[in-house]
């Protein structure tokens, strides 16, 4: 493995000879996030200070309830922390209530589940394959296991079908409707979607998990003021640790969301990741964080166009957010091939479905591709399209005699970026 810094930059405590093995893999671990260009649209690089809080002496402490009624005594800084948290997720999401316990951003979206419907119920949610999330409906998971779900899906264009959406809803009178995806890279328009759920009496439920970053600097539609209710994850373009959110502006559901969090699905809330929280959010409230929105942005949509000049087939057309789909059947490879030839040549992203895909999720035919963690790093317009450039090199020469050589001069190129961009130098 490449070696830019020394180890134990973080000043971790270990015990040498009982915890090597695990401290080996931290160090190693940040060394590969040193060394490789970053694509994973769900993945960020969080601050020290972030960080600081995830490792402090808050995860000691029990603290089941809320602010100023806790089921323990001792709880008067973690009640500190999570107030700080609230107060701020509400003036960015400019919304009346939060709920900042979830663990994740599946465990958010359970407790919406448990707070609004009954086993049974129906819920309308964007199928996995074209582009929406495990959590929505899905046969493995409970969404799709505890409720009779119905998916909606692109059109030929990949541009989200509201048509259907609408007749779904009129033919599944479903209990909840959910808007939100993990590969769609186009806006919501959360307002059509609350007059569907409006025409059938179902409640609007929006997880924002991917584009809660753009939204809070008004980059991307917010669903506040549409839906009856929306998640999200902290950790995606949102940059803090990683965790879930729930945010409404109805005091009634609100107080329902706040039971289903606990006791519902969770006991102890994590007051280490809540005090994380507060403090991504107090740096997503600074100017400095608006400007790094409308960077994310504006190199994603840059290396989108850079990939389809190299005559990529980019799902949907291209990007309104931090993240693309691209299809790379054209080349003649699968996703998966795509994913661990760009590995190694030092860009790691993800294989994905594209909608109306003919290959079986384990291999897909397209990867997804996003520009959240690169910018935090600082890399602007012409170093997206640098990768773009690079992603395209290497997988248009997958399977030639030359490979091998390209992948070794494209490797040598992705370090040299990451030298002239450091990561927690
Ligand atoms: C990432 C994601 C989640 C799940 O978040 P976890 O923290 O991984 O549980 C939920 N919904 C959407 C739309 C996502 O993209």
């Amino acid at each position: 493995m490449d070696t830019i810094i020394s180890t134990n930059f973080f000043g971790y405590f270990s015990n040498k000879t009982l915890n090597d093995e695990v401290f080996g893999a931290i160090t190693d671990e940040l060394q590969r996030q040193q060394n490789q260009i970053e694509l994973i649209a769900s993945e960020n690089f969080a601050s020290r200070e972030v960080l600081s809080a995830l490792g402090s002496v808050m995860t000691n402490k029990y603290a089941e309830g809320y602010p100023d009624r806790r089921y323990y005594g001792g709880c008067k800084f973690v009640d500190i922390a999570e107030k700080i948290a609230i107060e701020r997720i509400c003036k960015l999401f400019d919304c009346k209530f939060a709920n900042v316990q979830p663990h994740s951003g599946a465990q958010a979206n359970l407790s919406v589940f448990y707070a609004l419907a009954q086993p049974g119920d129906t819920i309308l949610g964007m199928g996995l394959a074209m582009g929406g999330h495990l959590t929505h409906g899905s046969p493995p998971t409970i969404s799709g296991k505890w409720f009779r779900a119905v998916n909606y899906g692109v059109d030929e264009n990949g541009i989200l079908d509201y048509d259907q959406v609408q007749r779904l809803a009129d033919e599944h009178r479903p209990k909840i409707i959910l808007a939100g995806a993990s590969s769609y890279s186009r806006r919501i328009d959360f307002a059509r979607f609350r007059k569907i759920a409006d025409s059938v009496g179902a409640y609007l439920f929006a997880d924002v998990a991917h584009y809660a970053g753009l939204i809070v600097a008004g980059l991307y539609p917010s669903p506040i003021g549409h839906a009856h209710v929306v998640t999200s994850t902290t950790h995606k373009t949102l940059r803090g640790p990683r965790g879930g959110i729930i945010l409404t502006n109805d005091e009634v559901i609100a107080k329902k969301v706040d039971s289903a969090v606990f006791p519902g699905v969770q006991g102890g809330p994590q007051m280490h990741t809540i005090a994380a929280k507060a403090v991504a959010f107090g740096e997503a409230l600074r100017p400095e964080f608006k400007k790094y929105a409308r960077d994310v942005l504006e190199n994603s949509i840059a290396m989108a166009a850079r990939l389809q000049e190299h005559g990529l087939n980019v799902i949907s057309g291209g990007t309104d957010s931090h993240m693309s789909v691209v299809d790379v059947s054209g080349l003649s490879i699968t996703g998966k091939i795509a994913e661990v030839e760009l590995e190694e040549a030092g860009v790691t992203c993800n294989k994905n479905a594209i909608p109306f895909d003919k290959l079986p999720p384990s291999q897909t035919s397209g990867i997804r591709v996003g520009s959240a963690a690169m910018t935090t790093r600082g890399l602007g317009v012409n170093e997206f399209k640098k990768i773009a450039d690079l992603i395209h090199k290497v997988l248009s020469k997958y399977g030639k005699s030359e490979y091998e050589t390209v992948k070794r001069e494209v490797r040598a190129e992705t370090l040299d970026l990451c030298k002239k961009f450091p990561l927690y130098a």
